[in-house]
């Protein structure tokens, strides 16, 4: 899944710019004061997440050196920046872009922990594998991620423990247009070694748990569903992490059933 979203805005006002952002639940505030504004980053569905924020300024200064990336690290609401007017007699500017992807940062790329089947015992058919060219090819984020053909309404059970750190399922919306990426609903479960879990494609009003919750293996989480950027009902399951604002990195995860340990995952098949 490919979430970024990139925002701009070149005038001063005290509106929220808020239009794309309904969306995602993911939106910046700005705070006007005597001599300057505030960039506050506000989520609606998750809090962890990773900005980038890049922006010109004109007779500014930052308070942070730009560009610069920085994780919510399980704040819903937090400063970005302050800009302030260097020279107030003359005129003054500013642009930003930011840009958001979900979970944080780790200095390792390993992922040695065993994964359950998401749904319970029993075997279950891959949809789309590893570096599937529907969604799932080189440059999509997804890299590693694997989609389990599953009917609407299955109920989804966490394949790692970890802790509830997004939550989303108030979209109805799906399609085959990539304009509803940012419209699936899910659960991402945080890992203790850093790693986080996606959930995706939740059915509408589908989440069985909330931000926060400490969730164990096998505990349902919610159930699947057909919302965001799908044509068919299915479960968009990955392992992933956080490279910056711009991208996220999916890891290759090792599935241990009651039938085998899987490291390798084909259309087609069941495992
Ligand atoms: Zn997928």
């Amino acid at each position: 899944m490919k979430r970024s979203l990139v925002f701009v805005v070149a005038l001063l006002t005290r509106a929220l710019f808020a239009a794309e952002d309904d969306h995602t639940g993911f939106r910046v505030i700005q705070e006007r004061s005597e001599d300057g504004v505030t960039l506050i980053m506000k989520s609606n569905y998750c809090v962890e997440y990773t900005v980038t924020l890049e922006a010109t300024l004109k007779n500014m200064t930052s308070s942070r050196p730009l560009p610069f990336t920085v994780d919510a690290a399980g704040r819903s609401s937090f400063v970005l920046a302050r800009f302030k007017k260097t020279d107030k007699s003359q005129p003054w500017t500013y642009n930003y872009y930011y840009h958001w992807e979900y979970g944080g940062r780790r200095d390792s790329t390993s992922n040695d922990a065993d994964y359950a089947m998401p749904f319970g015992p029993g075997r279950y058919v891959v949809m789309q594998g590893p570096r599937g060219s529907y969604s799932h090819f080189k440059g999509s984020g997804s890299e590693n991620a694997v989609d389990w053909d599953v009917p609407e309404g299955t109920i989804i059970r966490a394949a790692r423990e970890g802790r509830v750190v997004g939550v989303r399922d108030d979209s109805t919306f799906s399609g085959t247009d990539p304009k509803f990426k940012p419209l699936g609903n899910y659960v991402i479960i945080k890992h203790a070694d850093g790693t986080f879990a996606d959930y995706h494609h939740l059915k509408t009003d589908g989440a069985r748990v909330h931000i926060g919750d400490e969730v164990k293996v096998g505990q349902p989480i919610g159930l699947s569903g057909q919302t965001g950027f799908t044509s068919r009902p299915h479960l968009h399951f990955m392992v992933f992490q956080a490279i910056d604002g711009k991208k996220v990195l999916s890891l290759p995860f090792r599935l241990k059933t009651d039938h085998g340990v899987f490291t390798e995952f084909i259309r087609g098949q069941s495992y």
